[in-house]
């Protein structure tokens, strides 16, 4: 059913549709049909957008209501995540704990306890904000984003430039480390990430994934190259981080960042030992 909503902004009446399908096929079927729509679903993105252009978005269509984007399993090797889990649920959750607790702690420092709890996973993915500490997640537990169209493996996912139109993540599926450690140094301002590192280590290798204000997330092959060989945190190099990632920004020099980038590294290795 779609409700009619009247938002008033700086004395400009502004319109929207509201949908509410309880399906993905209803979902996606409403996305077709309308001139400038957008999915809704924790709102913790979509409600600073519609702060800023409500004009240019004829439809609201809010998908908290599929419960096909809902649940927390097993799947083989991996855990499957719902797209529609919010991080207190996967911080919360015993499967998550005895599975990945890695992914545990890291929902659990994000943001405050209403971002927490509206905030979902795959809202994080979709809006691929630079900081994103999902993305480190993504990047070192090879993780598949599976989609209403495709399955994307988290590089190529960055790589190609995110959804298409109308595209839907419906679960995230993380292949299950048997050690994990996410850190990370939050800007003085908020819980967003100046620079976060993960390390992982899966069946066959190893991942350092680091997530900063500039890029979505990447990986250092030649770190986990030197830890495959020996892991330990004295094998960790500053010519293991790829060159022309990091860059001086308003928050911080690329000095500082390197060196958070090495204090990081050598102790998630550590733990991960
Ligand atoms: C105060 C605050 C603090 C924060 N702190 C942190 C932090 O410390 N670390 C961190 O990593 N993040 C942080 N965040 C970001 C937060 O994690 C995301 O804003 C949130 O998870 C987005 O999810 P949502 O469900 O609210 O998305 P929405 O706002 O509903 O949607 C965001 C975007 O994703 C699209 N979308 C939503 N779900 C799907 C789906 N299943 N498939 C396709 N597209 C979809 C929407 O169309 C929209 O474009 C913070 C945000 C706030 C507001």
């Amino acid at each position: 059913m779609a409700l009619y909503q009247k938002v008033c902004r700086g004395g400009l009446n502004i319109s929207s549709i509201f949908h509410s399908p309880a399906t993905i096929i209803d979902a996606e079927a409403i996305y077709r049909e309308a001139k400038k729509p957008i999915y809704l679903h924790g709102g913790q993105e979509v409600v600073l957008r519609l702060q800023n252009d409500l004009a240019d978005i004829s439809d609201l269509i809010d998908i908290s209501n599929i419960d096909e984007l809902h649940g927390l399993h097993k799947e083989g090797s991996t855990l499957s995540i719902g797209a529609g889990e919010n991080h207190a649920a996967i911080a919360g959750s015993g499967l998550v704990a005895q599975k990945a607790p890695v992914l545990c702690e890291l929902a659990s420092n994000i943001g405050d306890s209403q971002t927490r709890n509206r905030g979902t996973i795959g809202g994080a993915i979709a809006s691929k904000t630079r900081s994103s500490d999902w993305n480190a997640a993504l990047l070192a537990l090879d993780a598949t984003i599976h989609t209403t169209k495709t399955s994307h493996m988290a590089e190529d996912y960055f790589s190609r430039g995110g959804l298409t139109a109308g595209e839907l993540i419906t679960k995230i599926c993380f292949e299950i480390p048997s050690k994990g450690i996410y850190l990370k140094q939050t800007r003085a301002s908020s819980t967003d990430a100046l620079i976060g590192v993960l390390v992982s280590r899966l069946e066959k290798k190893c991942r350092v994934a680091i997530v900063g204000s500039q890029r979505v997330a990447f990986l250092c092959p030649a770190l986990e190259a030197a830890l495959s060989a020996k892991f330990h945190q004295d094998v960790y190099d500053q010519s293991h981080i790829p060159e022309g990632i990091l860059a001086d920004n308003a928050d911080a020099s690329l000095e500082y960042q390197l060196n958070l980038v090495e204090v990081l590294c050598k102790r998630a290795i550590s733990s991960c030992a």
